[in-house]
């Protein structure tokens, strides 16, 4: 595996190999399953498979967990030689952001709702690094976890308005075996938040049962997330969602679109996030 902290030797690796396809990757590094499970789709789909790991400070509020941000390189470097990773881009801040950095990606409605109303400068410094790391790599394919769904709604319609040329892949959320979402920032639980913390998709499985018995209703749906969530202690709700899946827009009822059911919880100073769809 070639690791390159350069713009211009990630760009002329891409050169030598103009003709082939290539599969990106990008992550905030401190991988787990989650991550490799999107560099093995990459794999099987492309010629050459690049990730990034980079931990973009635009993307973070001041408020918010940047310095304290979870990293572990060497580890995160075996992970993707054993998934079969042929470039792996790590650039700095410096590079990605030298003095005089002018420039962001805004994208607008998608952005705004959801994550968006909690994070509200969170999705312009996602679509500005994604936009600067499609531009270095150039990939075919890039692949993208569903764990974060607004976020692929987001660069979805970045890669439309902007015209990139690549397909977006978004893959399924990896869980651990008591059903929690795999994040970087389950590292921060402790063993207790850690037992609590799987009430996310519990209370999200909660729809989705109720939704396959018949349940249409949204403020219902909501409701049943909200006590599952209301019986933990240690969890406190930001937001429960139950929304359009491609606009975002809350529902009255589920229709034949379905539906994105997502919810952000706190324990203790930790968010996590997780989501399932409702519909097929
Ligand atoms: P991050 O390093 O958290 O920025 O995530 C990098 C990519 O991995 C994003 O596309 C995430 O959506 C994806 N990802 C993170 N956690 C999971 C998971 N549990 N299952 C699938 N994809 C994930």
């Amino acid at each position: 595996m070639h690791i390159t902290a350069e713009i211009t030797m990630m760009r002329q690796l891409r050169a030598d190999s103009a003709g082939q396809t290539w599969g990106f990757v990008p992550t905030m590094g401190y991988l787990h399953q989650g991550h490799i499970a999107l560099v093995h789709r990459a794999r099987a789909e492309n010629d050459w498979v690049a990730a990034s790991i980079f931990v973009n400070p635009l993307q973070f509020a001041p408020t918010e967990d940047l310095s304290s941000y979870p990293r572990n390189l060497q580890r995160d470097v075996e992970m993707l030689v054993d998934a079969g990773v042929d470039v792996l881009f790590t650039p700095n801040d410096a590079l990605m952001y030298p003095p005089g950095f002018q420039t962001q990606v805004m994208v607008t409605a998608v952005s705004q709702p959801l994550e968006g109303a909690s994070r509200p400068t969170h999705f312009q410094g996602v679509a500005t690094v994604v936009a600067k790391l499609f531009n270095i790599v150039q990939p075919t394919r890039a692949y993208f976890g569903q764990k974060d769904a607004q976020q692929t709604l987001v660069l979805r319609q970045m890669v439309r308005d902007l015209n990139f040329n690549l397909e977006l892949i978004v893959c399924p959320t990896v869980r651990e075996a008591d059903g929690l979402a795999m994040s970087s920032r389950n590292a921060y639980l402790s063993p207790e938040q850690r037992h609590a913390a799987p009430v996310l998709y519990r209370a999200l499985s909660q729809a989705q049962t109720a939704y396959t018995q018949g349940e249409r209703n949204a403020a219902t749906l909501r409701q049943l997330c909200q006590h599952a969530i209301a019986t933990e202690p240690l969890a406190r709700l930001d937001y429960i969602s139950v929304a359009d899946p491609s606009s975002l827009a809350e529902l009255e009822q589920v229709g034949p679109a379905g539906a994105l059911v997502s919810t952000a919880v706190y324990f203790g100073k930790t968010r996590l996030i997780d989501n399932v769809i409702l519909g097929d």
